[in-house]
């Protein structure tokens, strides 16, 4: 698999990904809702069991399926 994406990657802190959706900031991020990861948004690329996969955003990486960014979006 590919290397995972880290907290203090540029286009990462721009949108505020975290690893763990408990960690996500909820000042600056007001939007969240509860539940939402990665596994469940539309750019996820990851297989349902999967850890870590694939996001459309990311190029050449992978996100944790529990994490989380303000780029989420429902899957379609
Ligand atoms: Fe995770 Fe979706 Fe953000 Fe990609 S766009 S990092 S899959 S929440």
């Amino acid at each position: 698999s590919l290397p995972l994406l880290q907290e203090d990657n540029p286009a990462a802190r721009q949108l505020g990904y975290v690893a763990d959706a408990q960690r996500v900031d909820r000042t600056r991020f007001a939007q969240y809702a509860a539940g939402q990861t990665c596994r469940n948004c539309d750019l996820y690329g990851g297989e349902a069991a999967d850890s870590q996969g694939g996001c459309q955003l990311f190029y050449g990486v992978e996100v944790k399926a529990a994490g989380w960014c303000s780029a989420w979006k429902p899957k379609a």
